[in-house]
């Protein structure tokens, strides 16, 4: 039975004070009827200070991005390494700014993704269609590209205790969101792609589902099977919002 994960990605939002605010906000009201684990994907420059307020906490910290490179002549980037001194559980690859707005390839974000394995991170691999793909029917066909790009580079065993976010690119941000059908249907086959290289890994791989995700419409995303849990961005910045969802897994 996998485990469902509830991931908040602040993006670029946040100050110090807002942070320890939404922190404490969420601490207090996460509760053992919540049937999920919980994460929050911080901004490098808060890291240290989330870090600090999760010590004891359940809640894991995570990080949006992270360096192809182990060390050197990188300026303004942060390593798997360095992540790892600061215990982040999680870090996302391959988010669909990241490839937008920095252009980042498929073959980057699968050598992101192993530097985060190699460290102990758990990759939150993110993959999804643009709105002209979904429109030509080509949905599936992107997705299986950017996945078997790390599994072509780093082999499926670099898929185990991995997490897969689908995000189609149209529902990120805009309110818009999958219906909970379209998202099984693209979740459900992810778990094919995955079961034609390992059965194990395939039952066992979180699928996390990311795309105006909110209140009232995680319920039913969250229900259906192939769909492990949800990747959050503009909800996860108000507490109330993002365990709102947290409750509805
Ligand atoms: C995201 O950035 O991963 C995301 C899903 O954002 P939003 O929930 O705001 O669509």
């Amino acid at each position: 039975m996998r485990q469902t994960l509830i991931a908040g990605n602040w993006k670029l939002n946040g100050t110090k004070q807002s942070i320890i605010e939404l922190l404490a906000g969420i601490s207090a009201g996460l509760n053992n009827s919540m049937n999920a684990s919980v994460a929050v994907c911080a901004p490098y420059i808060y890291v240290p200070l989330v870090e600090t307020a999760l010590k004891d906490s359940d809640i894991s910290l995570g990080a949006q991005d992270v360096s192809a490179h182990t060390s050197g002549a990188y300026t303004g980037e942060v390593s798997a390494s360095m992540l790892a001194e600061f215990s982040c559980e999680y870090c996302l690859v391959g988010h669909s700014e990241r490839r937008s707005l920095h252009i980042e390839t498929d073959a980057e974000v699968a050598t992101k993704f192993k530097m985060l394995k190699d460290q102990g991170i758990t990759p939150v691999l993110c993959v999804g269609e643009s709105l002209e793909e979904r429109d030509q029917g080509v949905t599936e066909d992107v997705v299986k590209q950017q996945i078997l790009a790390v599994i072509d580079a780093h082999g499926i065993s670099a898929l185990e205790n991995a997490v897969i976010a689908y995000e189609p690119v149209w529902a990120i941000g805009t309110g818009r969101t999958a219906t909970p059908d379209q998202a099984q249907e693209v979740h459900a086959s992810i778990r094919v792609l995955l079961e034609s290289f390992d059965k194990t890994i395939a039952e066992t791989t979180q699928i996390l589902y990311g795309g105006s995700m909110n209140p009232a419409n995680a319920s039913a995303l969250l229900a259906m099977p192939d769909i492990d849990g949800g990747l959050i961005g503009g909800a996860s910045l108000k507490a109330d919002d993002f365990l709102a969802i947290c409750q509805a897994a």
